[in-house]
This record gives C-alpha cells, structure tokens and sequence, in this order.
C-alpha cells in the first residue's frame, strides 16, 4: 500500500478514516500522516483513546459469521460502483464513499471500516475476486472464506462441477481454494 499522498487534502481523508474508527496504522499508510498526529484526531473526534492492537489482517476471520460475509459482498457492490470512473490517485477517497454508502444503506452494519479496507485492497491484488451467480445474478465474493466452493448468498446456487466454469466479474474462470 502506497500513501495517497496525491490526494488533494489528506488530512480530511485521515479524519474521515478516523471518524470511522479506522485503525491508526490504517490511516497511517493511507495518508503518510504520523501515528501521534492521528492519535490527537481520534481523540478529538472519539473523546477517548484510539483501541490498542493490529489491524484485523484476515479475511476469513472477519467473514467466518454468514451475516458479516453477505454484508462483505455488498460492500463489494459499493466498491465497484465508487471505483467506475475513480482516478488512480482518488483510490482511498473511492474506497471511503464506498463504506459510507454501505453504512447509509445497511443501518447497524458489522463490517468495520478496517475490513472492508481489507476487501479492497484484497480485490485490487487479485487475492479475492467477486463472481456473478449464474442463477439470479447477484454477486459472489470468492476466496474470503474457508468453503469448498462458494454458493451464491441469495438463491444458494452452486456452480455444478460438470456444467461450463463460473465466470468471475473480470472474465477469468471460477476457481476455488485448494
Ligand atoms: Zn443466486
């Protein structure tokens, strides 16, 4: 992860990030803003100390409740809608309006801003990848979980084994964790 440091005003991006309870170490890298610096912001805006520990690094962990996993796979959707036509340099800002729409549609949301940060940065290395159910069309999010194969959230359709490949959203063929 580089720092957005093109980003217009990044000191507003660590605020925001913050004011959603990011992890420090998360805006850290986002912005390049020093972590004593953020502190200050998060205390600030929370009127309390920032939580200690590392940012939560795994996907399967986070994603191991079925409730947090379907809200996963809208986050996704918002994602793709924020990045259509986002610059490069506007990457962080995309990922932000991103989670913000997710939090605005589902009210009480369990996904914190430091995972769906996760499935971003995930999605964009190649590591996950979401694919569209055959059935009903709905979004699939691949590899955040630790199944055989991944059925769709919504109608439970799985691709049969001897029927053509499932196709994921960038064209490449359906795969599965070995
Ligand atoms: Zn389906």
């Amino acid at each position: 992860m580089t720092p957005a440091t093109d980003y217009p005003d990044r000191y507003d991006l660590a605020c925001a990030m913050v004011k959603h309870g990011a992890r420090l170490k998360l805006v850290h890298m986002e912005t390049g803003i020093k972590l004593p610096t953020l502190r200050d912001i998060y205390i600030r805006l929370h009127k309390k100390p920032p939580p200690k520990g590392q940012p939560r690094q795994s996907l399967r962990r986070a994603f191991r409740n079925v409730r947090a996993y379907k809200e996963g796979v809208f986050f996704a959707d918002c994602l793709r809608i924020a990045m259509d036509g986002c610059e490069p340099g506007n990457r962080a800002l995309a990922i932000l309006d991103a989670y913000v729409l997710y939090r605005h549609t589902l009210s009480g949301g369990v996904v914190n801003i430091t995972t769906a940060w996760l499935v971003a940065d995930r999605l964009q290395s190649g590591a996950i990848a979401t694919a569209q159910c055959p059935h009903c069309k709905a979004t699939i999010l691949l590899n955040v979980r630790n199944v055989k194969i991944e059925r769709c959230a919504v109608c439970k359709t799985a691709p049969d084994k001897n029927s053509k490949p499932m196709q994921r959203s960038d064209g490449n063929e359906y795969k599965t964790l070995s």
